[in-house]
């Protein structure tokens, strides 16, 4: 040891310590300088330009032809492959030689025609080991080829990450040669490193900050730059400071490498395919050299996209899947929206994805894993619970920009009542670097000190990709168990979750949704993904149940289960957290209403095969059939089809799950009358409403006859439009800020008054249109149906608007503190007031098919067919219909949308009224084809109660000679009901969402029906056999 007097002057110590391994100032003379030895070039270097991302083995046969680095190439979304001719000079035996790749691409090595390794700037991944030690016998000449995508880790972005992307940007590579890499001196700068975080991050007010402050000053005495046989003893002192042990009560972090990878988001699904590759490759070459390393990976889709286009490398992953290194996690296709998917999407992700962890990898996955989306519905734990589910992981809610989330371990209680122990990373991160910060504040900000003392830290580059290094291992390592830091463990979700529930006595619960303060634009941004999503979730789930109903009727008919797995991945797909949240460029948007239509197509043939099967086998087609894929009785007015006898409309009754043929229209109790009054106002009536419309096609009233009520707010108008400013802080796709509000403007210069369309008999129609500014306009033609009781609004808006909120209010004669909105399989309620932080904060909220506001006896409920965003404030219902945010793509939302709408007022409670149905029948349209009029009406299923809802009829996953039907208690309510069927069950037994049968459970089926028992809002499945 030196014993020159150290000064009391923390500062300049610090700085003298930071100067040493600085790699900006004094590289002449620190150790940073002394990181890379002497450097060679590479023998040749030639490129192929391409548009396309075509295979290693068709691109190795392109005419390549000689690059200069610096050189520029491109435009973006382009490929561009190198190949690499070099030679390792003899005279650096016994060195570790590095190909020194920097490029602003994001590149893969091909080595032997394999995938190698990622190479990407800004995953601080430069380095190419060609060896770690040269030995005259090992080959020095190598030819490698460089896969190189014009794209960043998060895509182009032109001035700033979310902007939209730059079409035009050229790359280029900067360098490209050998170089001699100092192991000795690499290590040396990571024990400099860590020391003089722990001296910044633990502060002046721990003496262990000061310990490790003359450590670190006491190692620049000792170390030499230029002498490495100073090295040892300079590494050794650091290693003293490192591993003096901590007591038994510290707090342990459980590290994960994990490598978050967006399926779409500023970049199109291909590229996700590469950014897979690259990244996960590069985690294999991890393992290999670090046994210990354990690394989580989610998303089924993600390792299907592996295993088609890189089986090799699929197949060195399922290798360290074997060895608990390679860790799935996550259980569902893709890491989806935790909003907006319906209930029967929800639990698809985990079937689909279940399934495929379990016949890849020969296990289920244990924790739901969703670190990054934007709030997470009360339904989930139910969901996760039937798919065979106890663990969560996410840490989005520490996004939230009003109410700090106050658990960070802790039991999540969903809408019936089922928990699973809930991890949110206390780092608020889902990719550190290892860095002591990242320890520091894993320890700092965990909520529950005290309470559970094991936390989770996954570190690896993510969203674009990238994942860990090695560098955030040598990192790790050298602090697993260093007196003042917490412990530090290389783990696995199953340890990390094991500890937390073997020590859970002291835990919180916290009950019902995990709504995220943050990004509640996202329920609306792209119109045309959420309509594409709602409308194709209706398709699939009715070409199942006619596919089902025509499997039980015709033995020779084909369920087109493989067809059906392929749709139903596409729309599990466009469910992911940046694509239906509309966050993505435009060129995902293009992806995914490709997939749509792919979906539309296909499903349409789908469901015209099995419901021909349903109507006939007559040759004679001379009568509109219906088919109604909704466990109700249905009367509703259709447009009969061209080629039946009587084209027109009728007022049809359709069975239960079944098909009736409309040969004449029945005669409504009442039928609709439209009538035009002096004042220019048009009042139509159906004997349960009377709705009198403006000029403008506001409503002064909607009366509910029977009841004797006003459901539209006094000296108020119902179906108002109203343009809103909405400019956010930075997340412009995702946010609409609370500021919003106040730039309320109603839409109210009319284009064209109202003029009747139909004038009444069946059906009641006016249309009007309407300026929402100079360039843009709404054009709506209001429905009353005989014997309906809503009013439905089909909506034709030309948008044009830049930083513009349009929505449609209903203020209504009701007063209540909460309103109900509709989500997976269940309702919940959210205050109409704005008393605490935690209520106002949700001024914008999400639904699906229905909101309500009640009071005793009396409620309005406003319906839609492809919407999501809702606000109730005090008397207001309102639906948030059309955004106009600028990226990340800059034309979203531009154009024609059309969608529909319905208010209705009711007596009684909601659930009383058939909201919940009538939500349903808007959704799904009845589905008419010709037929003989012989026909007999035919019914296949009926529950006797309106609390259950028939959600799913399909064919078992795993039975082709069994239907699995899925039900769920929709009230809230505790019921005993009996579900009846014509078809010919032979046994029932319940099942969980992954269809595997309790073996004790079965359904008995007597001459009645099944007798089943729900709990509030349960969730059951049956397997049926047939
Ligand atoms: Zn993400």
């Amino acid at each position: 040891m030196h014993h020159q007097p150290v000064l009391k002057n923390r500062r300049t110590l610090l700085e003298r310590a930071e100067k040493f391994i600085s790699d900006i100032y004094f590289t002449d003379c620190n150790l940073r300088g002394r990181l890379y030895g002497n450097t060679c070039p590479l023998e040749s270097l030639s490129s192929f330009l391409s548009l396309k991302r075509i295979p290693f083995l068709e691109a190795v046969k392109k005419d390549f032809v000689p690059y200069k680095v610096g050189d520029t190439f491109g435009p973006t979304w382009w490929t561009c492959w190198f190949e690499v001719s070099l030679r390792i000079p003899d005279a650096w035996k016994g060195k570790e030689v590095h190909l020194l790749w920097e490029s602003d691409g994001e590149a893969m090595v091909w080595k032997d025609g394999q995938p190698f390794q990622g190479l990407t700037k800004e995953g601080e991944k430069t380095s190419y080991i060609l060896t770690e030690c040269l030995k005259d016998e090992e080959p020095h000449s190598v030819t490698l080829y460089v896969e190189m995508a014009c794209n960043g880790l998060f895509g182009a972005g032109n001035g700033s990450m979310i902007a939209a992307p730059d079409p035009d940007r050229k790359y280029s590579v900067q360098k490209a040669e050998l170089v001699v890499f100092n192991r000795n001196v690499r290590d040396l700068l990571t024990d400099f490193e860590m020391l003089v975080d722990i001296v910044k991050l633990l502060g002046e007010g721990d003496q262990r900050g000061y310990q490790a402050l003359f450590i670190a000053n006491e190692m620049v005495n000792l170390c030499e730059p230029t002498n490495p046989s100073t090295f040892p003893k300079t590494h050794n002192l650091a290693q003293k400071f490192f591993t003096q042990r901590n007591g038994q009560s510290q707090h342990t972090v459980h590290a994960m490498g994990h490598c978050h990878i967006d399926s779409a988001w500023l970049w199109p699904y291909e590229e996700t395919i590469r950014k897979c590759a690259r990244s996960w490759v590069t985690v294999i070459r991890l393992m290999e050299k670090n046994p210990e390393f354990v690394f989580t990976c989610s998303q089924a889709q993600q390792f299907q996209w592996v295993k088609s286009w890189y089986p090799g490398l699929f197949s060195q992953i399922q290798h360290y899947v074997q060895r608990g290194q390679f860790i799935p996690v996550g259980g569902t296709w893709v890491e989806m929206d935790g909003n907006l998917p319906s209930g029967e999407s929800m639990v698809r992700q985990f079937l689909e994805g279940q399934r495929f962890f379990q016949q890849e990898f020969g296990n289920y996955c244990k924790e739901f894993w969703l670190p990054d989306t934007f709030g997470y519905s009360a339904q989930l734990p139910q969901i996760m619970q039937g798919s065979g589910i106890t663990r969560f992981l996410t840490q989005k809610l520490s996004w939230n920009l009003v109410n700090d989330f106050p658990h960070n371990t802790f039991f999540w209680e969903g809408l019936d009542g089922s928990q699973v122990l809930t991890h949110f990373p206390p780092g608020n991160s889902y990719e550190m670097k290892g860095k002591v910060e990242d320890l520091v504040n894993t320890v700092k900000n965990n909520k529950d000190k005290g309470r559970a003392n094991h936390s989770a830290a996954l570190f690896g580059f993510g969203d674009g990709g990238g994942g860990p290094t090695q560098l955030m291992l040598d990192r790790l390592q050298r602090v697993q168990d260093t007196d003042g830091l917490p412990k530090v463990q290389m783990s696995s979700p199953d340890r990390l979750f094991s500890q937390l529930q073997a020590d859970s006595a002291l835990l919180c619960t916290w009950t019902g949704e995990l709504f995220l303060e943050l990004h509640n634009g996202t329920y609306t941004t792209q119109a045309q993904i959420k309509l594409g999503n709602r409308q194709c979730e209706t398709l699939l789930h009715d070409i199942e149940v006619a596919s089902s109903l025509s499997l039980c009727m015709d033995k020779t008919f084909q369920y087109p289960f493989k067809q059906l797995q392929e749709l139903w991945r596409l729309l599990l797909l466009n469910q992911f957290h940046d694509v239906i949240p509309g966050s993505c460029i435009e060129m995902v948007v293009e992806d995914a209403m490709r997939y749509y239509q792919d979906i539309r197509n296909k499903g349409a043939t789908l469901l015209r095969e099995a419901c021909s099967v349903l109507v006939s086998k007559e040759k004679m087609r001379d009568c509109t059939a219906v088919f109604n894929s909704l466990p109700w009785e249905r009367n509703e007015v259709i447009q009969l089809l061209e080629g039946a006898t009587d084209p027109g409309l009728a007022l049809v009754r359709v069975p239960s799950v079944g098909v009736a043929t409309a040969k004449e229209s029945l005669q409504p109790e009442t039928p609709v009358t439209v009538a035009k009054q002096d004042d220019g106002t048009i009042l139509m009536e159906n004997g349960i409403l009377r709705t009198v419309v403006n000029k403008d096609g506001t409503l002064a009233s909607l009366y509910m006859l029977k009841a004797n009520r006003e459901a539209i707010s006094d000296g108020c108008l119902g179906n108002q439009f109203v343009l809103f400013d909405d400019v956010p802080l930075y997340w412009d796709a995702w946010d609409v800020m609370d500021y919003h509000l106040q730039t309320r403007k109603p839409v109210m210069e009319v284009v064209r008054p109202i003029q009747v369309g139909s004038s009444g008999g069946l059906r009641g129609s006016v249309s009007f249109t309407l300026r929402i500014s100079d360039k843009s306009t709404v054009t709506q033609e209001i429905i009353v149906d005989a014997m309906c009781p809503y009013i439905k609004f089909n909506t034709q808006v030309e948008w044009r608007e830049s930083h513009k909120f349009l929505k449609v209010e209903f203020p209504v004669r009701v007063r209540s503190p909460n309103a109900s909105y509709e989500i997976q399989f269940g309702h919940l309620q959210r205050p109409t007031h704005r008393n605490t932080s935690w209520d106002w904060a949700r001024f914008e909220v999400w639904g699906h098919k229905w909101a309500d506001l009640s009071e005793h006896g009396f409620g309005v409920a406003l319906l839609n067919d492809c919407k999501y965003g809702y606000s109730v404030h005090l008397n207001v219902l309102t639906l948030s219909l059309l955004r106009a945010p600028k990226a990340p793509d800059a034309n979203a939302d531009m154009g024609t949308h059309q969608f529909t709408y319905a208010i209705m007022p009711h007596t009684g409670s909601f659930q009383d009224a058939s909201v919940i149905q009538h939500a349903y029948n808007l959704n799904f349209p009845l589905r008419l084809s010709l037929a003989s009029s012989d026909l007999a009406p035919v019914s296949a299923f009926s529950v006797d109660s309106t609390a259950v809802i028939l959600e799913t009829i399909k064919q078992a996953e795993d039975r082709k000679d069994a239907l699995l039907i899925r039900m769920y208690e929709s009230h809230g309510s505790s019921v005993t009901t009996c579900l009846s069927t014509s078809l010919p069950v032979k046994e029932a037994w319940y099942c969980d969402l992954l269809e595997r049968p309790d073996p004790d459970h079965p359904a008995p089926i007597t001459a009645s029906g099944m007798t089943l028992t729900f709990l509030p809002f349960q969730i059951v499945s049956l397997l049926l056999y047939l």
